[in-house]
């Protein structure tokens, strides 16, 4: 015999309850360095949303259109040329599948947009590469097919490494243009 369904209340209640327990869970993260909740403390570096390929929060919000922009001049330069440059493997992976969809017949607009959860990633690693950053990932799955992975950077100083990035991207720039 098929379950009877109230359609008045499709989601049991204590069902439901569970769903909102998990919500908090999952926003409640805290700081590996300092132990405060998200957004509380001066360590979060950048939290971003990889399913969406945004990022949400840290210090390197205020200047992430410049730091964008850079990525996207780069990965236009060319894998060879960013590997000569000494540029990391992911920026050069991401220059690679760009200049992939270039040569087939795609603008280097085009290439660059539809490429872009790859420059996140590359930007990702970049940072990572700064030395000491600790990475929390996961998942968030609000109880529908909304379910969305996350990844969060902390370093001790955050500040810093934004400006580390910066002066790092510069440089590679300055070799290529
Ligand atoms: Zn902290």
């Amino acid at each position: 015999m098929p379950p009877v369904i109230d359609p008045d209340d499709d989601i049991p209640e204590d069902e439901d309850e569970d769903f909102e327990v998990e919500e908090e869970i999952a926003e409640g993260e805290h700081c590996p360095i300092c132990d405060s909740p998200e957004g509380e403390c001066e360590h979060l570096l950048a939290a971003i949303d990889r399913t969406y390929s945004e990022i949400e929060s840290g210090a390197i919000v205020a200047y992430e259109r410049t730091i964008l922009d850079m990525i996207e001049r780069l990965v236009a330069k060319g894998p060879d040329a960013l590997k000569a440059a000494g540029a990391g493997h992911a920026l050069v992976q991401a220059a690679t599948l760009v200049e992939a969809d270039v040569e087939g017949g795609m603008s280097m607009g085009d290439a660059v947009s539809t490429n872009f959860p790859h420059l996140i990633e590359a930007l990702c690693s970049t940072l990572e590469e700064d030395g000491d950053v600790t990475v929390t990932e996961g998942e968030v799955d609000e109880g529908t097919d909304e379910s969305w992975s996350y990844v969060n950077l902390w370093t001790e100083d955050a500040e810093g490494a934004v400006e580390r990035l910066i002066d790092r991207l510069q440089g590679l720039l300055d070799e290529l243009e």
